[in-house]
């Protein structure tokens, strides 16, 4: 028999910045046999799919569509469009984009990695000035993550866009977009991104599993003399059968029922308050950490995540030792710090299908945490927020 105090009463609250809970209306729409791939009952939910899922990532192009892991379609833009040896601009603003340079690397991409203190996002600057050096226009891609999901800073894109255009450069522009689509806005043809990677678990309401390649026609066009071998994640294959809602491979159709739906709620309640919502949420967490007296690890007020929060513990106090009283004593799962803050941070989740009550919930579970673990701080950071929800 099971320990009596095992025993978790009530919903466990996920509260990592991914992958995020399930709306229950896209747990019911998954829950459906699986029907022929190649038919054409299939064939017509992933035309839908593939043609709406536009919308999301505001663009008129394709959008490419993979079972795997965000990690995949990381590949999926580097060898689909790049020569082994080309220069590539990358920024260091977390680990997240820690390893997507690790993954260029291996690939024999010549990497120029500007280093960066994981506080803060890419500078529109720095990007003018590496650009304007390039004299002889050998960098081919400048990779860009729009929320870097291990700091809580959100680059700021439409700036960057600008800085590449002010020195006249024709760098394909690569933005990682998995844990901000659906949450943070973001626009793919607005900002003429050449490859926009998403995935399904975070912002997208869906479980881990599909991921994303929107494409621009200039991606496309250097698609055509990308040398790197490529077979799984090639585009070619992948447009020609998605034309008639096939794939090359078996799909996860399970996971495609799901986005369907995913895409409904997301059109019913409108991207625009979609990420209005998440905003209101980031700014309810912002106050009520201040309240505690504790630091954001965001250093800039204009690169703040609306997705997550990563706040700072004070010096001699364990984080990850924080979240497992959490954990232990009220069931809330938070998201551990990660590589250079490790033990440092804790990052608290506040996007997908998230309500206020929710974030209160979220939010007393941190405070009785801080509480619980005798960690120094002031108590009010609750008050703040339900005074800024309910005004
Ligand atoms: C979660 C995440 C990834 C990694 O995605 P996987 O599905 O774990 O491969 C990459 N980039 C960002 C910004 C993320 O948040």
């Amino acid at each position: 028999m099971a320990k009596s105090n095992s025993f978790k009463a009530g919903r466990h609250f996920l509260q990592i910045p991914g992958p995020t809970n399930l709306p229950d209306r896209v747990l019911r729409a998954m829950d459906r046999a699986i029907i022929d791939h190649r038919g054409p009952e299939f064939a017509e939910i992933s035309k839908r799919v593939l043609d709406r899922i536009k919308q999301v990532f505001k663009t008129n192009n394709p959008v490419v569509m993979f079972p795997g892991s965000g990690t995949g379609a990381w590949e999926a833009a580097i060898v689909n469009t790049l020569n082994p040896g080309d220069k590539v601009l990358m920024f260091e603003t977390g680990q997240f984009s820690s390893l997507w340079s690790e993954i260029a690397v291996k690939f024999k991409l010549d990497v120029d990695l500007v280093p960066g203190d994981w506080r803060s996002g890419v500078d529109p600057k720095i990007v003018v000035q590496k650009l304007s050096d390039d004299k002889e226009k050998k960098i081919k891609a400048v990779f860009v993550v729009h929320n870097e999901t291990s700091t809580g800073v959100a680059s700021r894109i439409g700036e960057i866009r600008k800085a590449i255009d002010s020195v006249n450069h024709p760098a394909l522009f690569m933005v990682d977009t998995i844990s901000s689509l659906a949450s943070i806005d973001f626009r793919h043809d607005e900002w003429k991104v050449d490859v926009t990677v998403g995935g399904s678990q975070k912002g997208l309401l869906l479980p881990p599993g599909l991921s994303f390649n929107a494409v621009s026609p200039k991606a496309l066009e250097a698609h055509k003399n990308a040398t790197m071998p490529k077979h799984y994640w090639d585009w070619k294959p992948m447009l020609e059968n998605n034309k008639n809602g096939f794939f090359p491979f078996t799909p996860a159709t399970t996971l495609v029922y799901g986005l369907d739906e995913a895409i409904n709620m997301l059109l019913e309640e409108g991207l625009e308050n979609v990420f209005a919502r998440h905003q209101r949420h980031a700014h309810a967490t912002r106050l009520a950490v201040k309240a505690w007296g504790l630091e954001i690890l965001c250093k800039n007020e204009n690169e703040y995540s609306n997705s997550l929060t990563a706040v700072m513990l004070p010096e001699g106090h364990d984080a990850d030792n924080f979240r497992k009283v959490v954990l232990d004593e009220y069931d809330m799962s938070l998201g551990m710090g990660l590589n250079k803050v490790k033990g440092k941070v804790f990052r608290i989740g506040h996007l997908g299908d998230f309500n206020d009550l929710m974030l209160m919930g979220t939010l007393s579970g941190v405070e009785m945490g801080l509480n619980k673990a005798k960690i120094p701080f002031k108590s009010g950071g609750v008050m703040a927020a339900i005074e800024y929800l309910s005004k």
